[in-house]
């Protein structure tokens, strides 16, 4: 028997290739219903998502098997993404649309960006120390201190000094000076950015993929089925149900430092790698909102403090139908240290509060629904320990027969298109393994 811990897209995908190779396996899944953080929520006669979810995703292969899972509604969209700065409201990304700022600035962005091009040209390429040198080398001083520090900042909730930049080669792009200019000059570069173009459900939200996924799996998801222990050593999971299911492999997609907690038979060195394992949790409030403002785009990145969210996303821009007409779906996201104590009401009050500042909901606009959820956890912290760390705990788990697959179990930053491809990876691996 293979058991494939977490029934979230990348468990489901696992399952689905199981499934085809004849493999005996079972998904289980703590929830009431699979999917994770791709589950969407319908709300009286809108439809949210755990927070905004759209498909990007490169590898033709992969998109083929994505795209060709039966029964999801796809549309194919054009991204619109824009940044709110300084009262502004850009293009994304924001370095190669510096026009509408004030010439003042864009020329201090223009003249530090090139002062880092000519140190590197005469002194040779340094090797960023951390995530703040990464962006200070990349961009200059103007365009660091007015967006990437702060924006950054509010994602990731830790001192950019302390954090490494191994995720940013797919999704920061790094114009030319050329680029720049064009944009400063009033250019507007559509295809930059791994999510150009992007693919999202007509009906049904983010979760018509998950069921699309899991409807011909049936029996084989297993929710309210939460992963309670892991004997290594005899290769039993135990649910707390009560049930104890031994296995051949294990394919676990749930988050690392959890399946560490709850394995019994790993060694110490896995252990302190385990627990020096850090993260933010996302609080994403979604608001159904009727006779609401301007809604521009699809998402907004807002780096400003005088807002208390990161990103604004426009869902019913994506997907007309998430919202009745004349309404709209809208989320907002704000990342957490994974230990604060966080007042959701308190914190409800103060996104409707910056909503309002930013004429999203004016007088006139009601609130009919209203779903807060918090993603715990949200976002891996690429900090000194992870990368060291997670190698030791892949190897430590991979000579016990459990493979770790998936944004959470890999301890990664992978879209759902690369959690869905580590599903099929790690299912291919597990069809292959023979146990012990
Ligand atoms: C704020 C935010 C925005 C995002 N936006 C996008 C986007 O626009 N596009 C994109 O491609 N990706 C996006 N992502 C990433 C995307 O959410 C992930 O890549 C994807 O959900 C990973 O799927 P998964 O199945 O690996 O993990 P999960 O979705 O976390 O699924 C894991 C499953 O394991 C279950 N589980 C946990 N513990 C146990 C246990 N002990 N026993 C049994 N089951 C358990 C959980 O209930 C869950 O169902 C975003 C993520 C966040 C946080």
């Amino acid at each position: 028997m293979i058991l494939v811990l977490g029934g979230g897209v990348t468990g489901l995908a696992a399952g689905r290739v199981l499934e085809a190779a004849g493999e005996d396996f079972l998904v289980l899944e703590r929830e009431d219903e699979p999917g994770g953080w791709c589950r969407s929520i319908p709300a009286g006669k809108y439809t949210f998502d755990m927070s905004g979810h759209f498909l990007h995703v490169s590898d033709p292969v992969l998109r083929e098997w994505i795209l060709g899972v039966p029964g999801v509604p796809w549309r194919e969209v054009e991204r619109d993404a824009r940044i709110l700065l300084k009262g502004r409201l850009t293009p994304y990304p924001f370095q190669v649309h510096l026009n509408g700022h004030a010439p003042a600035f864009v020329s201090r962005c223009l003249a530090d960006f090139a002062a880092q091009r000519i140190r590197a040209a005469i002194h040779g390429d340094r090797t960023p120390n951390h995530l703040a040198e990464w962006l200070i080398q990349r961009f200059g001083k103007a365009m660091c201190e007015a967006f990437f520090f702060p924006y950054n900042g509010k994602m990731w909730r830790t001192p950019l000094a302390r954090l490494g930049y191994e995720w940013t080669d797919w999704s920061v792009p790094v114009p030319r000076f050329e680029d720049l200019l064009d944009g400063a000059s009033g250019g507007v570069r559509k295809g930059m950015g791994y999510n150009a173009r992007f693919h999202y459900p007509a009906r049904g939200g983010i979760g018509a993929l998950v069921g699309a996924l899991a409807r011909p799996l049936g029996a084989r998801v297993r929710t309210g089925a939460r992963v309670a222990r892991i004997d290594l050593r005899r290769k039993v999971v135990h649910t707390s149900a009560g049930d104890a299911l031994p296995y051949r492999a294990v394919i676990s997609t749930i988050p690392l430092p959890g399946l560490a907690a709850c394995s019994e038979g790993l060694s110490s060195s896995a252990r302190r790698a385990a627990s020096s394992l850090k993260w933010v949790k996302v609080l994403a409030i979604n608001l159904g909102i009727c006779g609401a403002g301007p809604t521009p785009g699809h998402w907004m990145y807002v780096p400003e403090p005088r807002y208390p969210f990161f990103r604004v996303g426009f869902l019913s821009n994506v997907a007309p139908s998430s919202a009745p007409r004349g309404c709209a779906s809208v989320f907002v996201e704000k990342s957490f240290p994974a230990n604060a104590r966080v007042n959701v009401d308190r914190e409800i009050g103060k996104a409707v509060r910056g909503l309002k500042r930013m004429g999203v909901l004016r007088g006139g606009s009601r609130i009919e629904e209203l779903r807060p959820v918090m993603l715990d956890p949200g976002y891996v912290l690429f900090d000194g320990a992870r990368s060291k760390g997670v190698s030791l705990l892949a190897g430590e788990f991979a000579r016990r027969d459990v493979i770790l697959a998936g944004r959470y179990g890999a301890w990664d930053y992978f879209g759902m298109d690369r959690s869905i491809a580590d599903g099929l990876r790690a299912a291919g691996l597990a069809a292959r393994s023979h146990g012990r």
